[in-house]
């Protein structure tokens, strides 16, 4: 049996290409779930970098002094994820008194209105945005999907506050920001779209007729 192994963000990203934006040449999909990564598709393809690390965003050093003096999870200070993922939001959420763990206790805080979930969500926008801001300039994508849990108005908001900010404008010109539609179903569609690439190509199709 032939097997297909992605992981989360590339798969969406290639799940809201298919569905969404079919004739984007650069597609870039921004999950902040618990983490944060990004999944780059080029010409209707995913991009993964040569060992399957590309857009792995949550761990570029930042210079805010809160990431400087979190632990990351992967072992270092200063990571990205210490101050803009789900995590990070629960951890500010809980020191405010109220009970989150992970990115879907911050996603339903959000979906009930919460007004300090929304105000922690847009900071971490904000930070993500800068970060992104390099993304956009060595990337130049046209389509930027904004996905996971954390996935909201008050998060592109904060996105689009520092990321225009710090971006020229020849990078983002052309740059539609959207939120995910599709959300947990874009991984699936993404991964069926992996197989049928994969079953369908020509070179495959070819083996059995000799
Ligand atoms: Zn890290």
């Amino acid at each position: 049996m032939p097997v297909v192994v992605s992981n989360d963000a590339d798969a969406e990203a290639l799940g809201e290409h298919a569905v969404s934006f079919p004739t984007s040449t650069a597609l870039c999909l921004v999950k902040v779930s618990t983490g944060i990564g990004v999944g780059l598709v080029i010409d209707g393809r995913i991009y993964h970098g040569v060992d399957g690390g590309s857009g792995d965003i949550g761990h570029i050093r930042v210079a805010d002094p809160r990431a400087q003096e979190t632990l990351c999870q992967c072992g270092a200070h200063g990571c990205l994820a210490t101050i803009a993922s789900g995590r990070a939001v629960a951890r500010d959420l809980r020191a405010l008194g109220i009970a989150a763990e992970s990115g879907r206790d911050v996603e339903r805080l959000l979906q009930q209105g919460d007004p300090r979930a929304a105000a922690l969500t847009q900071q971490a926008g904000r930070a993500l945005g800068e970060v992104l801001a390099s993304v956009v300039c060595l990337f130049n994508p046209g389509v930027m999907v904004i996905g996971g849990a954390l996935s909201s108005g008050p998060l592109i908001a904060g996105i689009r506050e520092s990321l225009y900010r710090l971006s020229l404008p020849r990078a983002t010109r052309h740059l539609t920001m959207e939120l995910g539609t599709i959300d947990d179903g874009a991984a699936l569609i993404g991964l069926v779209q992996q197989v049928v690439d994969q079953e369908f190509a020509p070179g495959r199709i070819n083996e059995p007729l000799g």
